[in-house]
């Protein structure tokens, strides 16, 4: 009986990996550009923790954790990355030291869904959050972040939706007005909504469901709720997106899934990702760190899935590098070591270089050259080997030197 992969996972290998690293480290230099650290907490963390920081009654928490552990020491999977970094904040007290703090991440997150095309069990995101400042210009920064990644990764099919879903203050009337406006469409929605009902009305606004969609048409915006200081911030928002040439659509209908979010929430999304249409998402929070036990400090950050990047990527065709590999063969054993002594000093210079180490014909080492794609091959024999030459072959242009082993770097640039 074979063991496979888990449900839900896969195995990063050749070119998938390849658009993987190539995604984290197009994140890491724009972060750098941004002045952002990098920060790598646990893959799993205490319960308690998702329980305060994501909140109780979010889908997440509710029935999408990856649990372990006794009574006493309850753990999780991390579902999610920002609530692990707030957790850090607080815990190293790191708003004492630093006015403004700027942190980033890349790591694998885990949710117990049923596994479907742009959703893993096990999945990545790369994310910031941005801490210290109740400014609309660090909502804007956070945004303008990954849109300088998406840019730099070439994506052009996406969509920025903007909202702000106000403070708890703002939030209360219109809690009312929606729970009022959907009791008695209750029967049409979906199970999922009705149990939301209860715990978190609002996310009956972005169920993906259509039936769903069909009774929110009417639904009262948001935005004629919002407080006078969270309406103000609003405007800010969008005044400043305007002016840093962020194109974005306000979408009344966007809550997102968890609790922490106050005032401005945004998401992007492609067209191209099917029914998960979302690449990343993220939004400002006032009361994490304090839900956590920590100071009360505002926030902001998003979060993008990697493997949604992927997909866009591989639609677009890439930009992964070509390799620029050598190929060492020998023609008779004798040349064997020779030959490796050929590719350490072609690895020396850092040029990537390759050979067969199992003992077979040219035409099979050829073979495995082309398989590999390597861009030059040097083949050494007796004939060469006596004085001191080699072989190269350009296996793009077919053109064939023979060169003084010491010199081979002249053709190889
Ligand atoms: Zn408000
Ligand atoms: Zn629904």
């Amino acid at each position: 009986m074979t063991i496979n992969v888990p449900r839900g996972t896969v195995d990063l290998f050749g070119k998938q990996l390849q658009l993987f690293n190539l995604i984290i480290n197009t994140a890491r230099d724009v972060m750098k550009v941004y002045c952002y650290d990098e920060i790598q907490t646990p893959i799993f963390e205490e319960y308690r923790l998702f329980e305060r920081g994501v909140g109780e009654t979010t889908d997440v928490v509710q029935k999408e954790m990856f649990i372990f552990g006794d009574d006493e020491n309850r753990y999780v999977l991390r579902p999610e990355l920002t609530a692990p970094v707030a957790r850090f904040i607080v815990e190293n007290t790191l708003n004492k030291q630093q006015d403004l703090i700027k942190l980033w991440y890349a790591g694998a997150a885990f949710r117990k869904e049923r596994p479907q095309k742009g959703r893993q069990r096990q999945f990545h995101q790369i994310g910031i959050e941005c801490v210290g400042a109740d400014s609309p210009g660090c909502d804007v920064e956070v945004i303008s972040v990954f849109e300088s990644i998406l840019q730099k990764l070439q994506i052009v099919t996406y969509k920025l939706y903007v909202n702000s879903i106000g403070c708890a203050n703002c939030r209360k009337d219109y809690r009312n007005k929606i729970k009022e406006y959907y009791l008695p469409k209750l029967n049409k929605l979906c199970k999922d909504c009705n149990n939301r009902y209860e715990r978190n009305v609002f996310r009956l606004l972005d169920c993906k469901v259509q039936s769903c969609r069909d009774e929110r048409t009417d639904t009262p915006p948001m935005k004629s709720f919002l407080c006078r200081q969270c309406a103000d911030f609003h405007k800010c928002v969008l005044d400043l997106l305007s002016k840093d040439g962020v194109k974005y659509i306000e979408d009344n209908f966007l809550f997102r899934g968890f609790d922490y979010y106050t005032r401005t929430v945004f998401e992007w999304r492609s067209s191209q990702l099917g029914a998960q249409s979302e690449i990343s998402g993220g939004g400002h929070y006032d009361n994490l760190l304090a839900d956590i036990g920590g100071d009360s400090l505002p926030g902001v950050g998003f979060a993008c899935g990697v493997e949604r990047l992927m997909i866009l990527l591989e639609n677009n065709n890439p930009l992964v590098p070509q390799k620029q590999l050598v190929y060492g063969i020998y023609v008779d054993e004798e040349q064997k070591d020779a030959i490796y002594s050929v590719i350490s000093s072609v690895r020396a210079k850092g040029i990537p270089a390759d050979m067969s180490f199992i003992t077979k014909s040219v035409k099979s080492q050829m073979r495995q050259a082309g398989k590999q794609n390597a861009k030059y091959v040097c083949i050494l024999g007796k004939d060469e080997a006596d004085v001191g030459k080699i072989k190269i072959k350009n296996m793009s242009t077919g053109e064939e030197k023979l060169v003084e082993q010491n010199k081979i770097f002249d053709f190889l640039q």
